[in-house]
């Protein structure tokens, strides 16, 4: 499957799921340009099928669409449950359509071979960028909600292989990158949005944005949200099937 293809997937799938009356939704935000609401919901509805997919018997989560910009320029959040809200997926409506596009031509994707001789970078389609933020705060879920749950981190480099260890030295680079951005910017909170969970969440988003530009399946996607770094030994991406000429035409 494509990613136009995995997008109406779990869009068809996770819109059932907010429709029902099970699921704590918040009111849409009135006065909101039209096109930002539909993606608020085709961006929502993806979140919820990929939270279902990953916690098929503990779903008991709010969705909110939130009229206000996010603090952190996020089009979307997850959030812990604190004494004031319940635990929730956030999406931002207001401006969503002008977020998405930018973050879209920001952001190219960077594949390597095995050798990490090849360097090749395409354009992201919205499809496979939404469905890369969505996974990101599934992530995020499931690092808080699975006990003793392993995340990666830049120490996985020495014994990672190939693919992950592309990706984690990407994340790595990027971090650095925006380190040094946010520092020259005066940014504040610089240690919570670069710390271990945002990293781990980065790698994963990084790892399913690669898989779904080879063609992918909801399944395998889902797999790799799950995936955890073994206690010991080396870390080879069970998902890394490359045909480059495929990718490569
Ligand atoms: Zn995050």
């Amino acid at each position: 499957m494509n990613a136009v293809e995995i997008f109406q997937f779990f869009q068809s799938k996770g819109c059932s799921r907010l429709d029902s009356p099970k699921t704590r939704k918040g009111p849409l935000p009135k006065r909101r340009k039209k096109e930002d609401m539909e993606l608020a919901l085709e961006l929502m509805a993806c979140i919820a099928a990929i939270d279902e997919g990953v916690f098929p018997s503990f779903n008991h989560v709010k969705f909110r669409f939130m009229s206000r910009k996010s603090k952190e320029n996020n089009v979307a959040e997850y959030c812990w449950p604190s004494e004031k809200s319940r635990e929730s997926y956030d999406v931002f409506v207001q401006g969503l359509e002008e977020e998405i596009l930018n973050e879209m031509r920001s952001h190219r994707l960077i594949l390597i071979d095995e050798e990490g001789a090849m360097d090749y970078s395409c354009d992201m389609t919205p499809e496979q960028y939404a469905i890369g933020v969505a996974v990101h705060e599934v992530r995020h879920r499931q690092q808080k909600r699975t006990k003793g749950f392993r995340m990666f981190s830049k120490k996985d480099l020495a014994r990672a292989d190939g693919q992950l260890k592309h990706f984690i030295r990407l994340t790595e680079i990027l971090f650095k990158t925006r380190f040094k951005c946010f520092e020259e910017q005066g940014v504040s909170a610089i240690g919570r949005k670069l710390s271990p969970i945002e990293f781990d969440a980065q790698l994963i988003e990084f790892l399913v944005q690669d898989l779904i530009h080879r063609g992918t399946s909801p399944k395998a996607l889902l797999e790799l949200v799950r995936l955890q770094p073994p206690i010991e030994g080396l870390l080879i991406n069970p998902f890394f099937t490359v045909d480059f000429s495929r990718v490569l035409g």
